[in-house]
């Protein structure tokens, strides 16, 4: 089944075509990566996907249903940004949970899914700490594990790791690896590291000046970097 389908999306800023006619699928279940420099495009598509902008034409599916004009709270996708916006007065507990409170869903199913979500990312010892306690790798953890805490059907990652070292970035996408392959998530990530894409991903999405280049399973696009 087809999870994501981008149709003809095309965007302009003032006359700068920022893209172009884009077209592509994420298979359900499949980790995705939309590669390009910077300035391709990348994320006003992730926006686009995500109902944080409004394309110019063009639709999007979210598992198989037009979600072109569809709010962002009822697109069922998670989402996450480079730079963690981690809630700085809560606790780690309280972030992984806040999707949930504000959805209104029960004081020990929040409980609950917290926990399993914790155990998952290994850091179920650091439920009662704050943002500013923990290391860059850690907290990019937390935002994985809150953005899945809803159970999103998509999963939509914005240059996840890029304000992150080299070794803790490999760490990163191991753990994003796992954890796409154990919640069953459909995932794209944007990234600019063609290594990156390589490394963690099923399909990739080569982008530039706006417009797909080339789509296709990593070892048929590239040798390994
Ligand atoms: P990428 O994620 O690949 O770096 P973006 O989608 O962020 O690319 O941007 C594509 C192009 O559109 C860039 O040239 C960028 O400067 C331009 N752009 C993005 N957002 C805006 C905006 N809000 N206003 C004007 N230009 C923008
Ligand atoms: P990373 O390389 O993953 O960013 P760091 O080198 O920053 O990790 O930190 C290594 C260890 O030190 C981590 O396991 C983390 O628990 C701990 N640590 C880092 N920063 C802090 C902090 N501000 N307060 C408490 N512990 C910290």
């Amino acid at each position: 089944a087809v999870a994501i389908e981008v149709r003809g999306l095309s965007k302009k800023y003032g006359s700068f075509q920022a893209v172009s006619d884009v077209s592509f699928e994420v298979q359900a279940g499949q980790l995705v990566a939309l590669l390009g420099p910077s300035g391709s495009g990348k994320s006003t598509i992730l926006r686009t996907i995500a109902g944080l902008e409004a394309a110019d034409s063009g639709s999007v599916l979210l598992t198989g249903e037009d979600a072109t004009e569809l709010p962002v709270q009822q697109r069922g996708v998670g989402f996450v940004f480079q730079h963690y916006a981690l809630f700085r007065h809560m606790t780690v507990r309280d972030n992984i949970g806040f999707g949930l409170k504000i959805r209104g869903v029960s004081k020990p199913e929040i409980r609950r899914r917290v926990d399993e979500l914790l155990d998952l990312i290994q850091l179920g010892g650091y439920a009662g700490r704050y943002p500013s306690q923990l290391s860059g790798g850690q907290r990019q953890r937390i935002a994985l594990a809150r953005a899945l805490a809803p159970r999103p059907k998509v999963l939509l990652l914005d240059e996840p790791f890029g304000a992150l070292d080299a070794k803790v970035r490999d760490e990163l996408r191991t753990w994003l690896r796992r954890l796409h392959d154990e919640v069953h998530v459909t995932s794209l990530f944007v990234t600019h590291d063609q290594r990156e894409a390589f490394e963690v991903s099923d399909q990739i999405v080569v982008l530039a000046d706006g417009k797909v280049q080339q789509i296709g399973p990593p070892q048929v696009l590239y040798e390994k970097p």
